[in-house]
Order: structure tokens, then sequence, then C-alpha cells
């Protein structure tokens, strides 16, 4: 199965969040058959990674967004975090500080886009600033409306830079939403994560799918495309969000560099310092 094609927004493309699955097991027999794919393309991704890092020609930028216990955290402990840590960094955005509110909204956003060679993952993203600031009437809409564009432009801007982008997004459904935060509340490890504003945010439900859905019709460019992941199934949107990655990486075809050096001249100097070990 071509995971891309399969989830990928098309540019302009009106979706209806509610109309689409949740709970799809793709081409997958269980959750064993699932896992082991997942593994597998784990394992191509960490060979493209590196062979991207030691190119250090391009660069990869994966941007997640989704509701409250939709699986960001797991994604990036299962999949996205197996890269190797030299060449990737994660970033989470929270609630703007005081001094990044003084700036304009890709400010904070822009420090973190990755250099050549390097992978950033965005746990949350400048497209906070047209969902929660929106739903919760944080800016006037008069502000809000016009950063579709600017945040095209950005994103644009990036991709001419050599960066590859990637937008994921978790759709889950409210019922295992609320399945998942008994989990939290019955697990005292997960207690940590309890938070009052969950709640708040799962009534408007509705308005932020709407957010959701613009957000994707108006920015799912070709230079940086909006996946939509059911995820209800965990081991779903694990196998299924490794693969786009893979895909992708495979597609950004990283090269090797040839070695500059001669290497007639370093066997030589191999050997000859061999040949003084053993005398
Ligand atoms: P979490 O990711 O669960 O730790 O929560 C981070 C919180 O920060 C979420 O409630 C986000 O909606 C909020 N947040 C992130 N970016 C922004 C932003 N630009 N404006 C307002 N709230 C934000
Ligand atoms: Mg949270």
């Amino acid at each position: 199965m071509n995971f891309v094609k399969e989830h990928r927004v098309k540019p302009g493309e009106k979706l209806k969040l509610k109309s689409l699955d949740t709970k799809t097991k793709g081409p997958f027999e269980d959750k064993e058959a699932a896992k082991q794919h997942t593994a597998k393309m784990v394992r191509q991704i960490q060979d493209l990674q590196y062979k991207m890092f030691v190119e250090d020609k391009q660069s990869l930028l994966v941007v997640l967004q989704a509701p409250d216990a939709a699986g960001k955290d797991g994604l990036i402990r299962k999949v996205l975090g197996q890269m190797n840590p030299q060449g990737c960094r994660t970033y989470p955005f929270k609630v703007p500080s005081k001094k990044e509110l003084g700036h304009d909204f890709l400010w904070r956003i822009h420090k973190c886009t990755p250099e050549k060679g390097m992978v950033s993952i965005f746990n949350r993203s400048h497209y906070e600033d047209v969902l929660v600031v929106r739903v919760e009437d944080i800016v006037p809409k008069s502000v809000w409306s016009k950063r579709f564009e600017v945040i095209n432009h950005f994103e644009q801007g990036l991709a001419l830079a050599g960066t590859t982008i990637l937008k994921i997004y978790l759709h889950i459904s409210p019922e295992e939403q609320l399945e998942r935060f008994k989990k939290r509340y019955d697990n005292p490890e997960k207690h940590w994560k309890l938070n009052p504003g969950d709640y708040t945010a799962r009534s408007k439900w509705d308005a932020y799918r709407e957010a959701y859905q613009e957000a994707f019709e108006r920015c799912s460019t070709d230079a940086a495309p909006w996946f939509v992941i059911p995820a209800d199934h965990k081991w779903y949107r694990d196998a299924s969000v490794a693969s786009i990655v893979a895909q992708t990486l495979s597609e950004m075809n990283p090269q090797m560099p040839k070695p500059d050096v001669d290497l007639a001249e370093i066997k030589a100097l191999y050997e000859a310092e061999l040949a003084k070990q053993q005398t």
C-alpha cells in the first residue's frame, strides 16, 4: 500500500474529517503484522537519515499536530525518536512566552527549522496560530485569517532552501480520546498529563475540526503537504507514519559523498603504521 498517496491531502482539497475513518487497519491483518512493518520502516529511516546527515545537503521537517491524547508523544517515542539524535531534534511548542508573543508568530518557529543534514520534529507548531488561537479567540479573525498565506510563503521558502516538509495530523475519534483520558486517570504514572484544559478543548471539538479542515485546505501544498492519519489504532498510526517518512527520505535520495582523500595513500599510511606496531 502507498501510504503517502492514501493519506496525503491534495492542494485545495476540502476534507470532511467527520467522514474520515479513524479506525482503519489498512493492509495489516493484525497488530503484530503492523508492528513488524513498522520495525522494517524504522530500519530504513535510520539508514536513510544516516546518509542524509553525512551528505549534508538537504533537511527534513516533520510537523505533528493532533487533539490531546491522539498519540504525538507515542509516535515520537516509537518511530521518529528512533533516528540518530546527532542528526535529529524534537521541539515542543507550548503556550508562547511573553518574549515570543512580542514577536511575529513565526519567530520562535524559524529558529527551530532544520539546517542541512538535520531532521526537526515539531510537537505542535506554527499551526497552533491558526487553530487554538482561532478557536479560543486569542487573536481576531482579521489577524489569524491572513496567516494561512504567510505560512505558505514561509514553508515555500524552507522548501526552496532544501528542506522537505511533512505535516502529520493524527486523527482520533472523540470516543477513543475519552477512553485514553480514562487510562491516564487510572494510571498514576500518567497523572502528570492530566489537564482540565483537555476537557475544554474537547467541548469545542467541532470548532477545532473546522479550524483543522481550513488549515488543510489552505495549507496542504506541493512544497509542504498535510497527511491525515487514522490514529485510533496506535499500531496503524506508527506503521503508516513510519512508511510515509521512509518513502519521503527515499525520494530525497541522499547520497554519501565520495571520499576526497586518496584511498591508496590512506592504505599506505595504515600499512606503515601496522608495520611499526609489529616491530
Ligand atoms: P501540550 O502539547 O499538551 O504540552 O500542550 C501545549 C499547549 O500549548 C496546548 O494546549 C497548545 O494549544 C498550547 N499552544 C501551543 N502553541 C500555542 C500558541 N501559539 N498559542 C496559544 N497556545 C498554544
Ligand atoms: Mg496535553
